[in-house]
C-alpha cells in the first residue's frame, strides 16, 4: 500500500500518517523529519536549515535523493506512507517515474483540507510544544 498525504502545514498529515502507518504496518516517510535529521547529521545541515527556518521548500535536487535512498530500503518494499512529499510538480513526476519503474504505483492520494484560521492556530500551538523554528508567524505565512 503506497499512499501520499497532501495538505498544508498543520493539516494533520503527520498525525494521520503515524496512526495509519501503525495500522497498516508500513513505514511513515516524512520528508520534513528526514530533512531535520540531515540538518543535524551532515555538512548539508546549514544549507537545509536555511530553507526550513525560512519557511521555504528545500530544492528538489536535495530532497529527491534523500527520498529515493529511503525508498530503496527493504522495509519500504511492501509499501509506505508519504508525508510531505511530493510538494512540487518535479517531485511528483519523479516519484511517479520511480514507482512505475519499480512496478508498484501509488494506491491512493489523501488530501487533508483545513480552513486557514484553524491551521494558523494549530501551527502556533505546535511551535510551543515542539519548539520548531519554522513555526513563527512569519515562516507560517510563507508556507500557507
Ligand atoms: P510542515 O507540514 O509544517 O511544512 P514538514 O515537517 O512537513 O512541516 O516540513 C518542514 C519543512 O521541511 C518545510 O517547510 C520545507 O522547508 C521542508 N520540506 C519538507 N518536505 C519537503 C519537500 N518535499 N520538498 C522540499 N522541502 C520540504
Amino acid at each position: 500500500m503506497r499512499i501520499v498525504f497532501i495538505g498544508p502545514p498543520g493539516a494533520g498529515k503527520g498525525t494521520q500518517c503515524r496512526r495509519l502507518a501503525e495500522y497498516l504496518d508500513v513505514p511513515h516517510l516524512s520528508t520534513g523529519e528526514m530533512l531535520r535529521q540531515t540538518r543535524e547529521d551532515s555538512s548539508l545541515g546549514k544549507l537545509v536549515a536555511s530553507y526550513i527556518d525560512n519557511g521555504q521548500l528545500a530544492p528538489d535536487n536535495l530532497v529527491v535523493p534523500i527520498v529515493t535512498k529511503r525508498l530503496a530500503e527493504p522495509d519500504c518494499r511492501d509499501g509506505c506512507l508519504f508525508d510531505g512529499f511530493p510538494r512540487t510538480v518535479n517531485q511528483a513526476e519523479m516519484l511517479d517515474q520511480y514507482l512505475v519503474d519499480d512496478g508498484d504505483p501509488l494506491d491512493l492520494v489523501i488530501h487533508l483540507d483545513v480552513p486557514e484560521d484553524e491551521l494558523i492556530g494549530r501551527l502556533l500551538r505546535r511551535a510551543e510544544i515542539e519548539n520548531r523554528a519554522d513555526d513563527t508567524r512569519e515562516a507560517i505565512a510563507k508556507r500557507l
